[in-house]
C-alpha cells in the first residue's frame, strides 16, 4: 500500500462576496510555487480590506462573512486562482507597509506543502 499518493483537491462550495479582487479572469498559465493563504490574524479590516484592491485576479480574494458577529468576517483566498505574486503582502524597505495587508495576516506558503495538506491542485 503506497500511503504517498496525493489526493486531489476538493474545493469547497463557497459564496464568495463583495469586496473582491478584480483583474484577470483568464485560468492562470501555471501552477505558482507558492500561495497566499490567510491566517488567524485577518481582521477583515472592520468590513474595508486593505489587501483586495492589490490582487490582480479576479475573484481570487473574497470576502466570508461571520454570520455570528455580522457585518465583521473575513477575507480568503481561492487557491485555485492565486497566481503567489505576493502583491496583496508586499512590504516597503525595513518593513515599512507600502501596500497589501498591514496585519501580517496573509502567509505565503509553499505550493507542495499546501497540497500536502489539502490534496494535488488541478493546475
Ligand atoms: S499572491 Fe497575488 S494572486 Fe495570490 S492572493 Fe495575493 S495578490 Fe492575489
Ligand atoms: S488579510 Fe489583512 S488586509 Fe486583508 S482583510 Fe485580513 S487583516 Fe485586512
Amino acid at each position: 500500500m503506497n500511503d504517498t499518493v496525493q489526493t486531489q483537491y476538493q474545493p469547497r462550495k463557497v459564496v464568495k462576496h463583495a469586496p473582491m479582487s478584480k483583474g484577470m479572469t483568464t485560468k492562470r498559465k501555471k501552477k505558482p510555487n507558492i500561495l497566499a493563504v490567510i491566517n488567524e490574524c485577518c481582521t477583515g479590516c472592520a468590513g474595508s480590506p486593505a489587501c483586495v484592491d492589490y490582487c490582480p485576479v479576479a475573484e481570487c480574494m473574497y470576502w466570508v462573512p461571520d454570520p455570528d458577529h455580522p457585518p465583521f468576517g473575513r477575507i480568503e483566498v481561492d487557491p485555485l486562482l492565486c497566481i503567489g505574486c505576493k502583491l496583496c503582502t508586499s512590504k516597503g524597505p525595513d518593513g515599512t507597509f507600502l501596500e497589501g495587508c498591514p496585519w501580517d495576516a496573509i502567509d505565503m506558503v509553499s505550493t507542495s506543502e499546501w497540497e500536502a495538506v489539502h490534496g494535488e491542485l488541478p493546475y
